[in-house]
């Protein structure tokens, strides 16, 4: 009997099963992709967007089409809940999606719950998007006033959105202060030695630097750190590290430390054979995050 098999996500890893599905529709499988965007921005040229190295265009996969063109419906929705003893999928828009295998590459996200902060003026480093929201608040804002700008979070991602900004101020003749605030010592699971370039590249750049302070609170125009000190911003980056969405957890399905669905070698889900999963929303069994 033909099956029906949903892709969720056409994430990083999905994109090579995306490229073959013809082999699944040849069969007469019928087969959908689910993802809140027509397109999926590439994270690793996601900074050199914030900073106009690249155009959007150039970094992107345009997903839906890559379904469309192979024989597999696309839905633009968002999956929000698994119903794995139905074998259906509980969509935002309301929807249900019956199937007979699902596989998901939902990737990760900044948890809400780090910093307890939104607003226009504040970008998490995921979705990838947000970088190009953020690049456009900054041209805009830039020309009215010379700004501060923070960088939260001490890893490659915030250290690449640091450098991204200051070239991005660069080549527009913006003005502004950059700061960079990392909890503990920045790129603390690299090298030291990496961690001393990048000290010096801020250094001859005029970002500053925090280290070892972690961010308390964090209000629309103003960031208090553990120490009590307080420093006010036009705009924040949040890099605080990411993990999976709570989808899994919230379905009940088995998931581990990080709230990943937990898998085994083969990729799928230990308590439902038929729910696989890839990339950054999974645990492999046996196997716990370094
Ligand atoms: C600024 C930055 C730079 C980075 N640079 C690098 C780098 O240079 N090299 C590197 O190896 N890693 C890098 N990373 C890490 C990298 O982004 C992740 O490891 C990678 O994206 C994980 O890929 P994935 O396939 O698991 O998920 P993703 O590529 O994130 O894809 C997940 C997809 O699922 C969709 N989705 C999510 N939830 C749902 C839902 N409920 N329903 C339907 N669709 C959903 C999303 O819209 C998205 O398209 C970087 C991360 C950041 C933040």
């Amino acid at each position: 009997m033909k099956k029906h098999l949903v892709f969720v996500g056409g994430g990083h890893a999905h994109l090579t099963a995306l490229l073959n599905l013809k082999n699944y529709v040849d069969l007469g499988h019928r087969v959908t992709l689910i993802s809140s965007s027509d397109y999926h921005y590439y994270s690793g040229m996601g900074p050199g967007m914030l900073s106009g190295i690249y155009r959007p265009q150039e970094i992107r996969f345009h997903i839906s089409k890559l379904a469309e063109d192979r024989g597999a419906s696309f839905l633009k929705d968002s999956v929000e809940r698994i119903n794995p003893l139905q074998r259906t999928l509980s969509l935002k828009s309301g929807n249900t999606v019956e199937y007979d295998v699902v596989s998901f590459n939902t990737g990760s996200e900044v948890p809400s719950d780090t910093l307890h902060m939104t607003g226009e003026n504040i970008f998490t480093v995921k979705p990838i998007i947000n970088l190009l929201k953020a690049r456009q608040y900054i041209l805009k804002a830039v020309r009215q006033r010379e700004m501060r700008i923070i960088v939260i979070g001490g890893g490659p991602a915030g250290v690449e959105i640091a450098g991204n900004v200051w070239r991005l101020l660069q080549d527009n003749k913006g003005k502004a202060e950059i700061l960079f605030i990392s909890g503990a010592k920045l790129l603390k699971n690299l090298p030291e030695k990496v961690g001393s370039l990048v000290r010096s590249s801020f250094h001859e750049r005029d970002i500053r630097i925090i280290e070892g302070s972690h961010t308390k609170r964090m209000e629309k125009n103003l960031v208090v750190l553990d120490d009590g000190s307080e420093i006010p911003f036009d705009v924040a980056f949040i890099a605080t590290g990411v993990r999976p969405a709570s989808l899994f957890k919230d379905s009940g399905l088995a998931t581990g430390e990080e709230g990943g669905l937990l898998v085994n070698s083969c990729l799928q889900s230990v308590d439902h054979p038929e729910i696989f999963g890839g990339g950054d929303c999974i645990s492999l069994e046996g196997h716990p995050l370094a």
